[in-house]
């Protein structure tokens, strides 16, 4: 079927009251970058509906793109009929046709937008549902469950007909709840934090931390693609690569070896929050989640939290490690999470970290470093690569690996 536009439903922008405008706006301006290689559509961001004209783009490739933008509860493609009862009694049975196999019942349920139209709501639904009957006489007219629903929507520039819903991302608009630092690894929790976050709203800018040479290009690469992986939700991701390699070593020199972890992990803390401070960001989201490792106890974040005021949200804290799993499959980062290219984290790594490490102890074992003189120097080596919706780092060393598992 050649659709002519697609009808796209808001979320939960419909309850957002005064902020209901900067929502459409947002929505709006994130569907048009999802599309912006496609000249030829064009979009219209109203008080109640989107419309996303086709003007001859093909449709399916739009719904792919659509699915993936936060904001939509459904869309609907639909047909442009011109404005007779016999235009759309025909396109509606052709639409019936289509879908004859899966359905027994149907009704016809019809918005008129246009009230100069001589036929009202009633009257179409009627009309329409009594011409159908005649059309297809095994279906019959169920209107609380039916199979199929025909919508017709009457608007002063024609008649548009649909018959499919096609549920959206739900969640937010990317943007309309302001920018978050994502420390992003190269594991399978973080970009699943990152991805519930953008749900939410929030415009997200990635902090990955890399020890060269004890991590590889490829580690840093991974983390890059993990990135271009979610920008098919949000749009160009700005991804900043902190260089660790330094603080590490230091740590690793200084630390008790129980309190490597704590401390390492209070120096990305700060990294993170000093970046946060510089691009605005108003949040800091990571991947950890309760008991899953050792440093993931409520104590450890107690004795890491104390570095910043920042707000640290935790999107998967309460997940199973196989509910987090489900969601890195269905958002398509599994596979490249569990390609063996390991972070800093991983190296160095003690064998036995303290799993319920004593803040006071952290706060002692950490005045032994030049704390401001590490941040300073892994801050001015920071770098920002900018991240597009399914941009590739990896190597074919990592095609090789990807097919063994
Ligand atoms: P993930 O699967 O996200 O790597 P994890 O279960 O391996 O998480 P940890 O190694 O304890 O857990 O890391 C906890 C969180 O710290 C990560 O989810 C991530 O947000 C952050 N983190 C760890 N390593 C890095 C890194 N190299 N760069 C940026 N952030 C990191
Ligand atoms: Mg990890």
């Amino acid at each position: 079927m050649q659709y002519s536009e697609i009808m796209v439903r808001y979320g939960e922008l419909s309850t957002k009251g005064k902020n209901r405008k900067s929502f459409i706006d947002r929505l709006g301006s994130n569907v048009r970058k999802v599309l912006h290689d496609l000249p030829e559509v064009k979009i219209q961001a109203n008080r109640d509906r989107l419309h996303v004209s086709l003007n001859g783009a093909d449709s399916d490739q739009v719904v792919d793109r659509l699915k993936l933008v936060f904001g939509i509860q459904n869309f609907s493609p639909s047909v442009k009929v011109d404005r007779t009862f016999e235009a759309t009694a025909e396109m509606a049975a052709q639409m019936v046709k289509e879908q004859l196999g899966t359905t027994k019942t149907f009704k016809v349920n019809t918005r008129r937008s246009d009230h100069q139209f001589p036929i009202d709501t009633n009257e179409m639904n009627t009309r329409l549902g009594e011409y159908l009957l005649e059309a297809f006489p095994e279906l019959s007219v169920d209107v609380h469950q039916p199979d199929l629903v025909v919508r017709v929507e009457i608007r002063a520039n024609g008649i548009f007909l649909s018959s499919q819903t096609i549920q959206g991302a739900g969640g937010l608009p990317v943007g309309t709840s302001g920018k978050g630092m994502l420390m992003l690894s190269g594991g399978i929790d973080s970009p699943v934090a990152g991805y519930l976050g953008m749900k939410r709203g929030v415009s997200m800018e990635m902090v990955h931390f890399f020890s060269p040479p004890y991590t590889s290009e490829q580690a840093l690469a991974k983390a890059q693609e993990l990135t271009g992986k979610l920008a098919r939700y949000s749009g160009t991701i700005q991804f900043l690569q902190v260089p660790f390699t330094e603080i590490q070593e230091t740590v690793k020199e200084k630390v008790p070896e129980g309190y490597l972890m704590t401390v390492q992990r209070r120096m990305m803390l700060r990294l993170t929050a000093a970046l946060a401070l510089k691009r605005h960001g108003l949040a800091i989201f990571n991947g950890e989640s309760l008991g899953q490792v050792a440093s993931q106890t409520m104590e450890s974040m107690l004795a890491i939290n104390d570095v910043t005021t920042l707000p640290i949200l935790r999107p998967v804290v309460s997940l199973d490690k196989t509910e987090i799993i489900k969601i890195a499959e269905d958002i398509d980062t599994y596979q490249l999470s569990i390609l063996p290219f390991e972070d800093c984290c991983t190296i160095f790594a003690p064998p036995s970290p303290k799993t319920k490490p004593n803040l006071e102890r952290a706060r002692v074992y950490e005045s032994r470093l030049d704390v401001e003189g590490l941040m300073q120097r892994a801050l001015d080596g920071v770098k920002i690569v900018e991240v597009h919706a399914g941009e590739e780092f990896l190597n074919q060393e990592a095609d090789a690996f990807a097919e063994l598992l």
